[in-house]
């Protein structure tokens, strides 16, 4: 397809790039973040983070220009009385929820999000969360899971979420099968993947999480489940506890993966791949012409990844195949063999793969490298941009709707901005 399209494939045949791992010092956001976009799809449940004024400050920051007069998540600080062991935190936390759910009857689902202090003065959140949920069920839930940054990176914030929600979900008959789409996505993209389910004449389809915390999908041995997301190992898992069994596909990132993707609910449900062509063809179409306004302006470039989001490997994929960017080095906070083996076998064999940081080391080879186009978390953008380097913040990709056919086009444009911007100033 393009200069470095250097394989196609059979996952199971092909000779996937070599893995390095790397530990040694991390510069990722913690799990918190993922409350960003969750609180957003689950439009009656509530996030209450139980933390310091740091993860008040996190959640402020990373959400921003994002906070509306009523959000749906903030944080239960913990004072130095509390971290002293001076004052009962359960009477105190029960004390917050009261109020909380009080002024708040539109609550539905109210998360306790265990963090760094809290988890290291060993408050038991998911006692509390029992304690609370038998006190307000039916009206409210309460789950717990926890964000804290000793535990957790970035995009594993919505992995623990999700899994929380997994032993809520009820029992699906065994005599229907049933597909269930895991990981959130913008409700646009979400809408466009279950139309084209549709008109595949697939279903029925579930998506995790829903809409509304009363909506949760059935789950049993009949459920096929199908990852929207790359870093959801611990909710996948979680499923398969269930009875369900995960469906071997890349992710639905541009054209390739977005079909691919596609072809693998299909097959599982008796759907030939010519339907799927057939079906998906005038929006392969749109997206090939939008691809092909980027294709000039992004072939060459090289690009180098920083760990981050997890979503490394399939934008490293979609990079190279569809518009000849070559990615340098693929760095990714943790990689799942199973879920990855079709990305890992699209991908360039000549691509560094690398597993985990050591961010010093990763910022030498990256100076070495000297790449086009650097994708980090915002901690090294701007030291990377103050060396005149050019950097796209991994953070952005989360915010924004990116997966299908729909989409491609605004996913490259994302990619072509800040090269664009590079080009002007050097001017
Ligand atoms: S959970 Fe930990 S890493 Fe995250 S903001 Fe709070 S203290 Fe910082």
């Amino acid at each position: 397809m393009t200069a470095v399209a250097t394989r196609t494939g059979d996952p199971a045949t092909c000779d996937a790039p070599e893995i390095r791992v790397e530990r040694g010092q991390r510069e990722v956001f913690c799990g918190l973040t993922g409350i960003i976009w969750l609180h957003r799809k689950i439009q009656d449940a509530f996030f209450l983070v139980v933390g310091s004024r740091t993860c008040a400050h996190l959640m402020q920051s990373a959400a921003g220009v994002m906070i509306f007069a009523e959000p749906r998540f903030a944080t239960a600080i913990m004072e130095e009385r509390d971290l002293a062991g001076m004052a009962d935190q359960n009477e105190e936390l029960d004390r917050i929820v009261e109020r909380l759910l009080e002024r708040r009857p539109d609550i539905k689902l109210l998360f306790l999000v265990g963090s760094c202090p809290s988890e290291i003065i060993k408050l038991d959140l998911s006692r509390a969360a029992e304690r609370l949920s038998t006190r307000h069920l039916p009206d409210v839930r309460v789950l717990n899971y926890s964000g804290s940054g000793i535990e957790t990176t970035f995009t594993q914030g919505e992995d623990r979420c999700l899994a929380a929600l997994v032993p809520e979900m009820p029992a699906a008959r065994d005599d229907v099968p049933r597909l269930l789409v895991a990981g959130a996505l913008a409700d646009v993209v979400e809408d466009q993947l279950l139309r084209t389910f549709e008109a595949l004449g697939l279903g029925p389809v579930d998506v995790l999480p829903p809409r509304r915390a009363g909506a949760l999908p059935p789950v049993g041995r009949n459920t096929r489940v199908l990852l929207a997301q790359p870093f959801l190992a611990e909710t996948a898992r979680a499923l398969e506890r269930r009875g369900a069994r995960h469906l071997p596909a890349p992710f639905p990132v541009g054209v390739e993966g977005t079909r691919g993707w596609l072809e693998a609910a299909a097959a599982a449900f008796g759907i030939a791949a010519e339907r799927v062509a057939a079906v998906t063809e005038s929006g392969r179409a749109r997206a090939a012409t939008a691809l092909a306004h980027y294709r000039d302006e992004l072939a060459g470039k090289r690009v180098f990844f920083f760990p981050d989001s997890q979503l490394e490997l399939p934008l490293a994929r979609f990079l190279a195949r569809e518009l000849g960017m070559i990615p340098v080095e693929v760095g990714t906070p943790y990689l799942h063999r199973g879920h990855l083996a079709d990305e890992l076998a699209l991908l360039p064999r000549e691509t560094v793969l690398v597993e985990g940081q050591d961010v010093d080391r990763q910022l030498e080879r990256c100076r070495a490298a000297a790449p086009d186009l650097v994708v980090c978390g915002l901690g090294l953008a701007n030291p990377l941009e103050a060396e005149g380097v050019t950097t796209k913040w991994s953070i952005e990709l989360l915010f924004t709707p990116l997966q299908g056919f729909e989409q491609a086009g605004d996913l490259a444009e994302l990619f072509a901005r800040p090269l664009r911007r590079r080009a002007r100033l050097k001017v």
